[in-house]
């Protein structure tokens, strides 16, 4: 028994294992994922969606074969009863809302972060009512290179990449170049920005709890109207 990360998927096929995984990881629920394909021929359905965090935990179960097809066959997401609290489901097809320290919130904006023409974070609706909100995050690899971590929920990140989920809060950060976010997701309908470090070329962004710095200068919202473009520098 094998299991492996699919790289390329066809559309319709990621459509059906997205549908049949409830859009998020068959452990947790989670739903930044990667697509996972288990060789063994008694599974009809052996693709799957697994966040980073759980995907080393089933490859700990692949000398388990019972105790790993189970939690594929049973996809967390799916079920009725589980708590979505902390994911990224919204109930409807809108965009959430984006948190920003010194209270400032972001509405109906797609792309709240846009650094030197980079589009550093992206939210797109939900495929489907009820579905997950789409997000798409780009950050710089040990490369110097900005890369596209998150593309539409899915992740894109090698050992080079670090992701944790703990509840509603997410930590995503490349060890080498230093670039990280950490978000929180509140209801489905809110995504709180704690922290974010990126580069977009030679400028860098910088959002904590102190405030919002662009090459190490305060960044400063104009006036209302200029929140629905967000951060743009
Ligand atoms: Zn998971």
């Amino acid at each position: 028994m094998k299991l492996r990360v699919l790289e390329q998927i066809e559309p319709i096929e990621g459509k059906a294992v997205r549908t049949a995984c409830g859009y998020g990881c068959v452990r947790c629920g989670c739903n930044i994922v990667q697509y996972c394909e288990l060789s063994h021929d008694t599974l009809a359905q052996n693709r799957f969606l697994a966040c980073p965090e759980c995907l080393k935990v089933l490859r700990g179960l692949v000398k388990d074969p019972p105790v790993l097809e189970r939690v594929i066959k049973h996809p967390i997401a799916i079920q009725p009863e589980f708590n979505r609290k902390g994911l990224s489901y919204l109930g409807g097809m809108r965009l959430p809302d984006i948190l920003l320290p010194g209270g400032i919130v972001l509405h109906s904006t797609p792309i709240p972060v846009v650094l030197n023409g980079y589009p550093i974070l992206r939210v797109d609706m939900p495929e489907v009512s009820g579905g997950p909100f789409q997000l798409t995050l780009r950050l710089n690899g040990m490369d110097g290179q900005i890369f596209k971590i998150v593309d539409q929920n899915l992740w894109r990140g090698n050992d080079e990449w670090r992701f944790e989920r703990i509840g509603d809060a997410y930590f995503i950060e490349n060890a080498i170049s230093a670039d990280r976010i950490n978000f929180g997701i509140h209801g489905g309908s809110e995504i709180e920005i704690y922290e974010l470090q990126a580069c977009g070329g030679e400028r860098r962004l910088t959002i904590n709890s102190s405030g919002i710095d662009v090459d190490g200068a305060p960044f400063i919202f104009q006036k209302t109207s200029d929140r629905m473009v967000g951060i743009s520098a």
